[in-house]
């Protein structure tokens, strides 16, 4: 096996190898110099270009891997995302500098859909207000929603939307979705409805958004998609933040137009704590929070890591994005 005692690594998800030390020990082991995150936070443009020079490989998480950053890749060989989406990294930049991008699909996907089915959840049963009210002596009556009888949209059916689809068997709901991608009689075998986009988001009770940010889908949850949505219905995003644009939402959200929406994804992470969103009593939020479990978090450590390593032995990686 090719010998990796020349190449520097840098690993900026901090919780790579967080609930298996195998991870950072095999990957130190084949390795000359593992580089990890300096901060707690995914990095800005700048600070990726600060660390780069000197570096085969990268393991990344949810950096700005722009152009500019790229400028100072004078070694890289390959970015291997912890993840699925590479909307964060320009990819023609790195394809013209000859950098292999991988990714890590399906790793988090049950994690996601579990996430988003508790979002629903705890929107439909106003669960943060009521334990807040609780824990506060108060003893309120709230009137939930039933997922039982209603309709899921979901918008996206890849890895994500079919692992939501499938858990949400057990609730008796009916769920639609709409995929350019995916077939209808496909979508059947899944017991979902494929129906065009806009039958989806109006008829959908709960509206879940599983697609990935693209020039295309970039604030596409817009005033006038918002509009033809059911009247309070919610909407759920565990995907990215600018497929909504935000002053819409908060229009909606405070004229009733929707009943709640829950956000796992902003448009900027962390978002201001002064964001209107933030301050509404109908949303609940999470921090990006989707993949951070203990299994999504090894399978796409050993995927990020496996493919990394591959490339820099002459290897073929597993999951090649560019
Ligand atoms: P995937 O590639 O398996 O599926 C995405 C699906 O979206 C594909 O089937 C594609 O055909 C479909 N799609 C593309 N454009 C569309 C459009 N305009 N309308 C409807 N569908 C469209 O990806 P996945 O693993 O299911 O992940 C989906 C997205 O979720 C990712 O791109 C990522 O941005 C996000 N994500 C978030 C977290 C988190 O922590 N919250 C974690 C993982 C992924």
């Amino acid at each position: 096996m090719k010998d990796l005692k020349h190449c520097r690594v840098l690993v900026t998800p901090t919780s790579f190898g967080k609930h298996d030390p195998r991870l950072r020990a095999e990957l130190e082991a084949a390795v000359g110099e593992v580089i990890y995150n300096p901060t707690d936070q995914p990095l800005s443009s700048d600070e990726v270009r600060a660390l780069l020079p000197g570096c085969h490989g990268y393991i990344a998480g949810l950096d700005v891997i722009d152009r500019a950053a790229l400028e100072a890749a004078d070694a890289l060989k390959v970015i291997a995302r912890y993840g699925v989406g590479v909307d964060r990294i320009d990819l023609e930049a790195a394809r013209a500098r000859g950098i292999v991008v991988t990714n890590t699909p399906s790793a988090n996907a049950a994690s996601v859909a579990e996430l988003t089915i508790g979002l629903m959840i705890a929107l439909a049963r106003s669960i943060p207000t009521a334990d807040a009210a609780t824990k506060a002596g108060q003893w309120p009556r709230f009137t939930g929603v039933a997922l039982e009888g209603k309709m899921v949209g979901l918008i996206g059916f890849g890895s994500i939307g079919q692992q939501t689809a499938q858990r949400l068997q057990g609730f008796d709901c009916r769920i639609l979705t709409y995929d350019p991608a995916v077939a209808p009689e496909v979508a059947r075998t899944h017991q979902v409805e494929w129906a065009p986009l806009e039958e989806v988001v109006a008829q959908a009770d709960f509206l879940s958004l599983h697609l990935p940010l693209t020039p295309a889908t970039r604030g596409m949850v817009n005033a006038d998609f918002l509009a033809r949505m059911k009247p309070g219905a919610f909407l759920i995003n565990t995907a990215r933040g600018e497929l909504i644009d935000d002053d819409a939402l908060v229009e909606a959200l405070t004229s009733g137009r929707l009943r709640g929406a829950a956000l796992d994804v902003f448009s900027r992470e962390p978002p201001d704590p002064r964001h209107p969103l933030l301050k509404l009593p109908n949303v609940i939020v999470t921090p990006h929070a989707g993949a951070h479990t203990d299994a999504a978090m090894n399978a796409m450590g050993w995927g990020a890591l496996r493919d990394c390593l591959a490339v820099l032995r002459g290897e073929t990686p597993q999951h090649r994005v560019v």
